[in-house]
């Protein structure tokens, strides 16, 4: 059972949030959301081409949890930069660590069908990634300790890739990004900002797979991304 939390500590809670809203936009673990800032000037192209890529080189070479001893790849993401939606998974599957490449599974194949809906496409208007870059034995959720080795990666490549909006998959990616940890039924049918980037979150697409009834969610979650890319 839950500990009861006492109502003041919540009322003062409430307050320290209404008191951040006004004075900066949203306040989450990860810092303040402006929701006037504007964007910063674009750096060049090449400049973050390359830095990219020594992200990718350090992912590859990264020690630094234990999902290192039993992956055949790492996955450190793929797209475009300045994408209209950057997508956020959990961690790679088995064929994602077989060839490298985020989504490429069964998925993955459904994921494309989503974004295709509404005019997204991986390698025009979108960019790919994980919250951890490497395969998670048997499939099983990240632990805490491996998602905090791996957020570093994903922190430097949204600076670089910065995308105007983010999509994210699962309860996992959605708590992380959002920094409340509710499960994913309560946080989607909304949005949220990462640092100053609209934040959409939405069932996993493997979980869809596996009961149908989620997907008139998944709709509205898709359109509620397609109202924010036209603002
Ligand atoms: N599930 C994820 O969360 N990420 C992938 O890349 C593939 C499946």
């Amino acid at each position: 059972m839950g500990k009861e939390q006492d109502p003041l500590v919540i009322f003062r809670e409430l307050l320290n949030l209404f008191e951040d809203y006004t004075k900066s936009g949203f306040k989450t673990q990860y810092g303040n959301i402006s929701l006037t800032k504007p964007r910063n000037k674009p750096l060049d192209k090449k400049k973050r081409s390359l830095t990219l890529q020594e992200i990718a080189l350090k992912i590859k070479n990264c020690t630094h949890c234990d999902l290192c001893f039993n992956r055949l790849n790492t996955v450190p993401g793929e797209g475009v930069f300045d994408p209209l939606v950057m997508i956020i998974g959990e961690g790679p599957g088995a064929d994602e660590d077989k060839t490298g490449r985020p989504f490429v599974g069964r998925a993955g194949q459904y994921l494309d069908k989503w974004l295709k809906a509404i005019n997204l496409i991986r390698f025009k208007n979108c960019y790919i990634g994980n919250i951890v870059k490497c395969r998670p034995p048997g499939n099983r959720d990240p632990k805490p300790e491996e998602i905090n080795a791996c957020f570093p990666y994903l922190e430097e490549q949204i600076k670089l890739i910065r995308p105007k909006a983010i999509l994210t998959l699962g309860r996992i990616s959605s708590q992380i990004m959002i920094g409340i940890q509710k499960g994913i039924s309560s946080l989607r049918g909304g949005a949220y900002f990462y640092k100053d980037i609209p934040l959409v979150p939405t069932f996993h697409p493997s979980a869809v797979l596996r009961d149908s009834t989620l997907r008139k969610a998944v709709w509205e979650d898709i359109k509620l991304l397609r109202s924010i890319l036209k603002q």
